[in-house]
């Protein structure tokens, strides 16, 4: 499945907030809709620019697995990122926009042989690993690709942690060094991950010192050390601006002490979050409630049913450790709030969103929105018990769009970019376009 192959981009002549744009698209139903996403492909575009500007050092190379909306692959090779590809499926989704492979990196430490072949055969040369049986595995099938050698990072204050699961520490980093000297293997450089959702910048310059110690080790070897990528963790909500450019600051610093920029070192990184999540705002709608009396205080008590749910968009409950902070969109002429709970449309009673929490009372039909939706969220969705997840609805503005495609075409043409360059042609995505948003495209779309 192709996410958002088929989805509308919304150009605009005015600029609208997701809630203006979400008002605008509601306004115009006629019956109950299913769920969708308002996706702010100015946010994703500002983010990418905040990134060059903050850390002009350190290439991004997004991370599909966080969310591989096809739009969103799209523009971000337009602007000039890279990839992290996590599979084969995900290294083929890129190859087959026309992104060239040099601009993947296939960031698994563990990959299934078959995959490694497919990596070999469209030319995707730069892997990570981070174990013997790996190396010995990758010598086998693909003995000239460029090895990077995840190491393990203290992650312990992060909201999702790896550590457990891969990274070799600093004894571990340099036999594998040794086996792939006497291997005849090309390690290229060193790569980590301080954790998603990483808290602190201390990980960050920690984890680059290591990865100096291990590169000066690699150097001795013979070795031609020349990559480091920093990985993800990178935060991405609304509201976290400051947190991430404290990151970049720390990660600047910690480069310009190892890594002095004398061009013998490549920086990458390879954030997920931190590009998607702020720009996807989920619309639901409640289909569904209960009313009831708490039997120790008295007072009324509510049980919402809405048509998204953990097994769809929210999976993030589960899998990301997310807390969603809903926002009600009905005009409540009364502030008392009642204790509710909040669940998704499936017949599991494990596919619930809130167990408990205040809000104003809703009545079917009513409209909640979520915020900070983006990240881990449609990229693990199923349509479980048949019902449809969150579609994504981008919006961008005429003139916003008008002058990245000023800013950045020039940039990748001196990038040499020009023959791989990925299209993106907002018009020219908006194929189908549902019948009750015309009327407003008709009002309000300009010519690209
Ligand atoms: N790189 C690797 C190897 C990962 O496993 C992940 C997340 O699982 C990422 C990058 C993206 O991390 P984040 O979304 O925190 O930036």
């Amino acid at each position: 499945m192709h996410l958002g192959k088929d989805s509308p981009i919304v150009v605009t002549k005015t600029q609208y907030t997701a809630e203006e744009f979400i008002q605008k698209k509601i306004e115009l139903l006629k019956d109950d809709a299913e769920p969708f996403f308002a996706v702010d492909l100015e946010d994703i575009c500002n983010k990418h620019i905040k990134w060059i500007t903050l850390m002009p050092r350190v290439t991004p190379h997004y991370a599909v697995k966080c969310n591989d909306d096809i739009n969103i692959i799209k523009l971000l090779a337009f602007l000039g990122a890279g990839f992290d590809c996590a599979s084969k499926g995900e290294i083929k989704k890129i190859i087959d926009l026309g992104i060239s492979a040099d601009r993947i990196v296939y960031a698994n430490p563990c990959k299934q042989s078959s995959y490694i072949r497919y990596a070999k055969e469209v030319g995707v040369e730069t892997m990570t690993f981070d174990n013997e049986q790996e190396l010995m595995k990758i010598k086998d099938i693909y003995p000239n690709a460029k090895l990077v050698l995840r190491i393990v990072t203290d992650d312990s204050n992060a909201v999702c942690r790896f550590s457990m699961k891969f990274g070799a520490d600093i004894n571990t980093a340099r036999k594998l060094l040794e086996k792939a000297r006497q291997n005849d293997l090309d390690i290229v450089g060193v790569s980590f991950h301080c954790g998603s959702g990483q808290m602190t910048s201390k990980a960050f310059v920690d984890a680059i010192q290591n990865a100096r110690t291990i590169m000066n080790y690699g150097m001795k070897l013979g070795f031609t050390m020349n990559l480091l990528d920093i990985g993800g963790g990178f935060p991405g909500n609304t509201g976290t601006e400051n947190h991430f450019s404290d990151i970049a600051t720390a990660v600047n610093q910690a480069l310009e002490e190892h890594f002095p920029n004398d061009g013998s070192v490549r920086v990458i990184a390879e954030p997920g979050r931190y590009y998607v999540a702020s720009a996807y705002t989920l619309a639901t709608s409640v289909i569904a409630l209960r009313d009831m009396v708490d039997t120790e205080t008295g007072a009324m008590k509510y049980m919402y049913y809405i048509n998204d749910g953990v097994y769809g968009s929210f999976n993030c409950v589960l899998y990301d450790h997310y807390v969603p902070e809903p926002k009600f969109l009905a005009d409540n002429q009364s502030n008392e709030k009642f204790t509710s709970s909040i669940w998704g449309p499936t017949c599991d009673g494990l596919d619930c969103i809130h167990t408990s929490i205040k809000m104003p009372k809703l009545n079917i039909g009513d409209w909640i929105l979520w915020k900070n939706m983006g990240a881990y969220t449609i990229s693990a969705a199923v349509e479980f018990n048949g019902l449809p997840f969150g579609k994504p609805l981008y919006f961008m503005s005429k003139h916003f769009w008008d002058s990245v495609k000023d800013a950045f075409l020039p940039k990748l043409k001196k990038y040499q970019y020009e023959t791989q360059l990925v299209r993106f042609n907002i018009n020219e995505c908006s194929n189908e376009v549902e019948d009750d948003m015309i009327p407003w495209l008709l009002e309000d779309s300009a010519e690209d």
